[in-house]
């Protein structure tokens, strides 16, 4: 069979600056018309180093749209009723457009306990019951982050998705399984075909090869191999991993869920890890904040 040689990458920091700078004027058109800028808050329990890593990126990226953002730093002792409070805080404050709680939260805390008492209205990272609900159904809601940057790096570089055969690698509820609903659904970027593969997938190999598009989320480092891939398919990696690496002033370097040089001579398109969905998921934020503050 012949391979692709040319693939062309799936750039999920251009297709982010492209969109931030549209988020930017709508922020200065909001900030105009109410006299204040749209204001995301993030709450952070613990000293977890990714997840403050995450937050303060996020935090960063406000500032780079002209948001106005609130970073809560709570203890790792913080109670799960002391948490719970500061939700209900956060519901009823209207200088407040949405806010997220960064997970994964200390082990006494009860994680679903927290989405739920989070008001919908202001779930800007689209893990409430009534936002996935209405997801499923087509209704306005906010879509999960991740998901919704992947369509939104398919939309950037019209990419075709109808009639295609996508296969979905893990059925989080944060990633995998909005995914799959999100291109299956009756729109565009969408109306695929669509398999989701997990832990219990036999023969994973043959199913991947069947895909048009695959995207992976299964957090196993390289997991994805050239020959689990069709030629001239489209392939998203959600995985984020960090590696040792000595030659780097880090220590470390990132990786993905595909091995990137032996799979990318085989694809149509490819997002780079890091630089790929990454940099999509905190524009996704970026974007249902906006949303929440023009409503
Ligand atoms: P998760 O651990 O909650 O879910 C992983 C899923 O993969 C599970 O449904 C499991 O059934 C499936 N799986 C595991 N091993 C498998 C195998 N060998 N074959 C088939 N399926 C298998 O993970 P998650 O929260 O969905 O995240 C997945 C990866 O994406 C992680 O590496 C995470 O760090 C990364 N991530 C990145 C971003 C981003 O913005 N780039 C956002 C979220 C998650």
């Amino acid at each position: 069979m012949m391979t692709v040689s040319t693939f062309q990458l799936l750039d999920g920091k251009r297709c982010g600056e492209a969109l931030r700078a549209r988020i930017a004027q709508e922020a200065a058109a909001v900030k105009a018309a109410r006299g204040r800028a749209p204001h995301l808050a993030a709450v952070l329990v613990g000293n977890d180093g990714a997840s403050r890593t995450y937050v303060e990126s996020k935090v960063k990226a406000c500032e780079s749209v002209g948001f106005r953002s609130t970073l809560i730093r709570l203890p790792e002792s913080t109670s799960e009723d002391e948490l719970l409070v500061r939700v209900k805080q956060m519901n009823r404050d209207k200088e407040l457009d949405g806010y997220i709680v960064q997970l994964p939260v200390p082990a006494h805390i009860d994680p679903e306990k927290v989405t739920l008492a989070i008001a919908a209205d202001k779930d800007v990272d689209g893990f409430h019951p009534e936002n996935i609900g209405r997801m499923v159904l087509g209704q306005p809601c906010f879509l999960p982050a991740t998901p919704s940057g992947i369509v939104e790096l398919l939309r950037f570089n019209h990419i075709e998705t109808a009639g295609k055969h996508a296969v979905v690698v893990g059925r989080s509820h944060i990633v995998g399984t909005p995914m799959s609903i999100l291109l299956s659904r009756n729109a565009y970027p969408g109306n695929c075909t669509v398999t989701i593969a997990h832990s219990r997938t036999r023969d994973l190999p043959s199913i991947t090869r069947q895909a048009d598009i695959l995207v992976v989320a299964a957090g196993r480092p390289e997991m994805i191999t050239a020959d689990m891939v069709k030629d001239g398919a489209v392939v998203v990696d959600v995985g984020i991993h960090r590696v040792p690496d000595t030659s780097r002033k880090s220590g470390f370097r990132l990786i993905g869920d595909v091995k990137f040089d032996e799979v990318a001579p085989k694809c149509a398109w490819i997002t780079p890890v890091p630089g790929g969905v990454g940099p999509m998921t905190i524009t996704s934020l970026l974007l249902n904040t906006l949303k929440a503050a023009q409503r």
